[in-house]
């Protein structure tokens, strides 16, 4: 996974303050996270045994408001992987116009191999590790890879007791008994979905003339499959860590959920209507939107050549390195990038946030029509600067979110 993100990342910022001709401090500022704290998170595992985990919690602008930022539990995470992707959400938080900077936690662990109890004291341990640089006015966690509402629930726990009082607002994604959100769960793959929708207006396409390839069928790709079927497109090949499916004639969606639901462990691969294929046969089929939806740096320049559908979907964060990206500009594949494409999981979370802060609750239509308002004027924001611009779709929606960035940096001065 460490294909040098922070290093992409970064590069995509250097593209950028060029451009807009950044003020030199603001840009060096921008190029350093705020703060990164890592802690060894002790576990006493089921057989007695202790393990020691590393675990990581980076801030990388707080300019625009308290930072914000999802928790990966993955053996390949570490500090440079969660600060690029700390990174990421600030200008994610930025070109949304959401009142966050970014942040990113992780633990380097393999989620699947530990029990529900390991699990729940690796994240109690984790959390009173971080417990000084997180709060609901300061920075708020939320579910990413290998993270879930009951993880959140466990921290939300600790936090709270550590603080002497319940305090829903430390993270978002729990479970809505706990001050979850309405809709928060399919919020990024319905995310996925509207900016498709809308690129697909402006390239006057049929929704139900379409063939659709997603990698990953977990938090983001299942419901991104689910939602985009519903709309009438065909969802030909799906892929999780353990393999992928192909159909020609289209996945049935709520059959795999059903299938998925039945068997605990259960891989799209083991769908009996369709052929098998692997990740890279996956990547490289004739389809008209190709969705990342599981980790990043998977679209890179070895398979980018291959590449053959008419647009990417971002659904994964960085999931194309720049090398693949200038492959994909030759060969005029555009991509909505991450920063927008997957902006609807941390919208929603800002608004279970303001839920929490008020204790007062809405209703789904609410949400997803809220949803639905502000993905659309982002998607409409970036389509037209990058054609104002001349410019692909990620470099435009990175030069409005860095110049939003830089503008509050820029009043807010430098203290002291
Ligand atoms: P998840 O853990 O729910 O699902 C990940 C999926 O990817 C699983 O199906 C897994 O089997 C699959 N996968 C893992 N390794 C793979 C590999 N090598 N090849 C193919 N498939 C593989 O995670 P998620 O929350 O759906 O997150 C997926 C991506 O979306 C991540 O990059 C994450 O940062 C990003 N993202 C998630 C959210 C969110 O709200 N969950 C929001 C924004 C961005």
């Amino acid at each position: 996974m460490n294909f040098g993100m922070l290093e992409a990342v970064t590069k995509q910022v250097d593209v950028v303050a060029q451009r807009l001709k950044l003020d030199e401090g603001i840009y060096k500022r921008l190029r350093h996270p705020d703060r990164a704290l890592v802690v060894s998170v002790p576990v006493e595992m089921d057989d007695g045994r202790i393990e020691v985990f590393e675990g990581y919690r980076v801030q990388h602008d707080n300019s625009m408001g308290p930072t914000k930022g999802g928790v990966r539990y993955h053996p390949e995470v570490n500090l440079e992987e969660v600060t690029a992707l700390a990174m990421i959400m600030t200008w994610k938080c930025a070109l949304m116009g959401l009142p966050y900077g970014g942040a990113k936690g992780g633990v380097c662990c393999n989620p699947r191999t530990l029990s529900p109890r390991e699990l729940e004291r690796l994240t109690r341990r984790y959390t009173a590790e971080i417990f000084p640089i997180i709060g609901p006015e300061q920075d708020i966690p939320a579910p990413d890879m290998g993270t879930d509402e009951q993880v959140m629930a466990w921290m939300m726990d600790t936090y709270s007791m550590q603080r002497g009082m319940t305090t829903p607002g430390v993270v978002t994604g729990k479970p809505i008994l706990l001050g979850g959100s309405l809709g928060r769960r399919e919020a990024t793959g319905r995310g996925v979905c509207f900016v498709v929708l809308e690129a697909m207006k402006k390239m006057r396409r049929d929704p139900k003339e379409l063939t659709i390839v997603i990698q990953g069928f977990g938090k983001v790709g299942s419901v991104a499959a689910r939602l985009l079927a519903e709309e009438g497109c065909r969802i030909i090949a799906l892929s999780d860590l353990q393999g992928g499916v192909y159909n020609p004639n289209g996945l049935d969606i709520s059959r795999l959920l059903q299938e998925g639901k039945e068997k605990p462990g259960w891989s799209v691969s083991e769908h009996r209507e369709g052929d098998r294929l692997n990740q890279q046969e996956l990547l490289s089929l004739d389809c008209d939107i190709l969705i990342p939806a599981a980790l990043g740096g998977q679209i890179n320049a070895a398979n980018a050549p291959s590449i053959r559908a008419r647009l990417i979907a971002e659904g994964a964060n960085a999931p194309t390195t720049p090398d693949a990206d200038s492959i994909l500009q030759e060969k005029r594949i555009p991509v909505l990038p991450d920063i927008l494409a997957n902006a609807g999981g941390v919208t929603v979370s800002y608004f279970e946030w303001v839920q929490d802060l008020q204790f007062y609750f809405w209703k789904e239509r609410e949400i997803n029509e809220r949803l639905q308002d502000i993905m659309t004027a982002a998607f409409e924001h970036v389509w037209d600067s990058a054609r104002e611009e001349g410019t692909d779709l990620r470099t435009a929606a990175m030069m409005l979110a860095v110049k939003r960035v830089a503008d509050a940096k820029r009043l807010r001065g430098l203290y002291p």
